[in-house]
Formats: C-alpha cells, structure tokens, sequence
C-alpha cells in the first residue's frame, strides 16, 4: 500500500506559490574529540560520508526480487540479518513460512519509557518487466534518480530504518525507551505472513508505545515542497452484499419481480445516497491546515466543509465528489458499487442477481448500525442486505496528534522540510491498524516525491517506480532525528 496524493491534483492545477526556505543544513559530524557524553549530546552522524552506505543498503535490498506473490522475502531478510549481525545490533528472523520471514532487531533504552518499533516491508508488488526502461530490480541510478520496484514502497522505510539502527548503535545514543526495527514480510497483500503473524504470534517481540511506518509521504510541485502528509488514521474496508431474489421465467413475459430490476434500482439507491458527514480530530486538523496553505478560493471551500450541517457544507462536498473524490470519502462512511451480477441468456429472467459493494467505513462507524441504515435505503423486501467475506481491519483509536509521537513528526517536517504537517486519515487500509487496534500510536511517514511523477508513470505500483537520491537521504535524516528525538534519553 502506499501513499498519499489526494490533494495533489488540486496543488498542481492551483499552481499556488509558498515560499520555500531551504531544509536545515546538515554539516555537523560527530566529533571525536569530545568525551563520550558530549559527543551524544552536540554529535550527529556524518551524514555525508553514510550517504554512500545508504545507497548500497538501498540498491542491495532493491535487487532481490521480493514481488508479492510469491514473496520470498527470504535473502532480503538474511541480507538485513546480516548488516544488523556485523554492527553487533540482535536481529531475529520469525517466518510463517520459510521463505517469507519477518526481521526484528532490537536497541535496548533504559526501561523508563515504553519502546518504539520502525518499520518497514521487504515485499514489493508484481511488475510487468517489458514496460521498465530500466530493468525492474536492477536500482538503476539515473540522473539523480533510483529506478526500480520498491524504490518508494517500501524499501525507502527500509532502508531509513535500517540506517537509524545502525547509526544508533555506532553513535552509542543513551535511550529512554527501547527501539524495535521490524521488516515485515507479505504487506502488499498476503498479511497473514507477515503483520498478521507477528501481532498474534509475536506480539512481545514488537509491542511499542508508537509506531513509525509507511503511508505518509512529502509531496512537491514543480521541485517545490508544498506540504507533508502525516498517516494518522485510517478507514476500514467492508463488503456489503446486495441479493435480489425472484422467480425465473420467460423473458417474453416481463416480470415485476425480475430480480434484476430490483438489483439494480438498490444499487442506484445506495450509490445516490449520501452518508453522514463525520469529522474528527485527523480530517478536522487536516482541512484546516490544507485551508491555510491554499488558494483563496480551495480555502474557502476546506473551511466550509467544517461547519456542520451547512448548506456551504453541502456544496463543498457536492465540489469534492466532482473533481476532488479522495477529500469526499474523507468527509464520510463512502460506498462504492464495484461488482454485479446476475442473468445467463437474452430470454430468460434470473431468479437471482447481486452486487457487492465496496464499503470504507469511519473508524468510529458501527457497522450494525450501518448495514441497517443501508437496509432502509434499499427498502425492498426482495433484496437482501448483508456483510459480504472479506479481510477487514480491526476497529482503532486515532493516532493521537497531541502526543509526542506527533509532536516530534512536526518539528522534524519543519527542520527539513519547512512545510506543513497535514495530517491525514487513509482511505485504503495499512498495516498499522493491526498495531493500532493493540493500541499502538502508529504515524505514517515517507520521503518527498513530485506531484507530477504519479501521472507520468513514475509513483507506487506503476512501472518505472523511482526516488530522488537526495530525496531518500534527506528521509534517512528525517527519520533519525523523529527517532532520536523520541525515544534519546532525556
Ligand atoms: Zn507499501
């Protein structure tokens, strides 16, 4: 899964210029001089001379080829074991399966705060080779560029995390809390390998007060940075089923219990209606922000959506539903009608035809409640209304945005990003809610990529997926300081 683009084609279209301070200067090495303490205390790894470890461990985890299916996660995992094996950092592999392990390594704090785990998937999606210029596992370098399957979902986390641990243990940084490292295994698809395995096998070994993972994302138009999504929360994924049943017959006779008839004015009744709208503390925050870094007109509409009940709130949505959808299933429980069936030859009725429904619903939904709302939406006695099999998500809190996991996201996007920090409710589903729902504070996070690289072909998932090297170096900086500044001792 990844990422976090849903505002990008109104940023693109708006060209909205925002003044762009460049990102704080990294040129403090560690000084060796000092005592041990003060090196802790004034010392910051030497960022320019890790940059080439960086991109080893980047184009090394890029070239096996872990596509899930099948997976086999097997030699990136023992390629991580081995690099956490050589620095003297404990590193454990936990496999369901055997070619499909987890890794967990562990930097041991001082006990006084509880620990946090980084993460990231060693799994990548499938790919069609003949439409890579570069081959899809090679990590090609071109231009300033990386190229390959991975390279920003998710082997960029990877990496990121892999390079903290490192750093930590060679910096000897004094922690409060102790700092969990999990590759995980099968996340684009087969979970049951990997997070799933984990939280009901092994959950000691990765149980955290917070969590940083995938699903955030800093997101720049025409080289400009304009704003840092932050993944705090997320939708859950439902299936509901539509049956309409009648009695079959001769297709010279039309029937008013035709179930297809039936079917189909439920479908047009359920995807006509709306569901309440419901913000919370993520969506809520989220508007706000994105009001005050936009066009004077797109602002207007992101604080319109915030006054409930309003007929300046019914327009905005009526605007988002048009040309901004992502920011209309963000405003409410969203239903999407993506398979029908039913009827096998021109002259016969079907006694029998059904639809199944996409549902994505608020984390505060209860779904019950909801499935009886859309049963009276239907109305109809001929059509049955039930929840369809599908993996779902378990219900989870919010990340909470006045903690500290947060608090230290934030300042560390202005450090090196200067930008804002939107936080955002995913509307597909993350491993982080199998964390959340253990009660996990779990923030999604990501380096910068231009807004313009996901139509071109270039994002998550498309061929020709690729990252700026200065992009995945300004991350790896990024991420050190929100894990020093959370859990260094204090
Ligand atoms: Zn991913």
């Amino acid at each position: 899964m990844r990422r976090w683009i849903y505002v990008a084609a109104a940023f693109a279209s708006a060209a909205v210029a925002i003044a762009q301070a460049p990102a704080a200067p990294f040129d403090s090495p560690l000084i060796l001089s000092l005592s041990k303490d003060e090196t802790l205390a004034q010392g910051e790894p030497d960022w320019g001379k890790l940059e080439d470890e960086t991109m080893r461990h980047y184009q090394a985890l890029l070239r096996f080829d872990t596509s899930d299916p099948p997976g086999r996660e097997l030699p990136a995992a023992e390629y991580v074991k081995q690099v956490f094996d050589r620095e003297g950092i404990p590193a454990q592999l936990f496999a369901l399966e055997p070619n499909r392990p987890n890794v967990v390594a562990r930097l041991k704090g001082n006990g006084r705060k509880r620990p946090l785990l980084i993460i990231g998937h060693s799994d990548v999606v499938n790919v069609d080779p003949a439409k890579w210029k570069f081959p899809p596992f090679s990590a090609t370098r071109d231009g300033g560029w990386v190229y390959g399957r991975g390279t920003v979902d998710d082997k960029d986390n990877l990496t990121a995390t892999l390079m903290v641990m490192l750093e930590l243990k060679r910096q000897n940084v004094p922690l409060d809390r102790d700092v969990i490292f999990l590759s995980e295994a099968g996340e684009e698809g087969s979970t049951r390998v990997g997070i799933q395995y984990m939280v009901d096998q092994h959950y000691p070994e990765i149980d955290a007060e917070y969590c940083y993972a995938e699903g955030g994302g800093v997101t720049r138009v025409g080289g400009q940075v304009k704003y840092a999504g932050i993944a705090t929360l997320e939708k859950i994924p439902y299936a509901i089923e539509l049956t309409a049943k009648g009695v079959a017959g001769h297709g010279s006779v039309p029937l008013r219990s035709n179930p297809i008839v039936h079917l189909s004015n439920a479908v047009g009744k359920v995807a006509a209606w709306k569901p309440d709208i419901r913000l919370n503390e993520t969506t809520g925050t989220y508007f706000r922000r994105l009001a005050a870094i936009s066009s004077p007109e797109q602002a207007e509409r992101y604080r319109n959506v915030l006054v409930p009940n309003s007929k300046a709130q019914a327009d905005a949505d009526e605007y988002f539903l048009d040309n901004e959808p992502a920011h209309a299933s963000m405003l409410r429980t969203s239903i999407s009608p993506n398979i029908l069936g039913g009827g096998y030859r021109v002259n016969v009725i079907p006694s029998e035809a059904k639809a199944t429904l996409d549902v994505r619903m608020l984390p505060d939904e209860d779904p019950a409640k909801f499935l009886e709302a859309v049963r009276n939406v239907v109305n109809d006695p001929a059509v049955d209304v039930r929840f369809g099999g599908r993996d779902t998500r378990p219900k989870q809190p919010d990340a909470r945005l006045d903690s500290e996991g947060f608090k230290v996201i934030e300042a560390n996007v202005t450090k090196h990003y200067n930008t804002t920090t939107l936080p955002s409710m995913l509307t597909g589903a993350t491993d982080m809610a199998y964390l959340r729902a253990k009660g996990m504070q779990c923030f999604g996070v990501g380096p910068a990529m231009d807004v313009e690289d996901g139509p071109k072909g270039f994002g998550a998932h498309s061929d020709q997926e690729r990252l700026l090297e200065s992009e995945l170096f300004r991350f790896v900086r990024f991420h050190w300081d929100i894990v020093v500044d959370l859990a260094r001792a204090k």
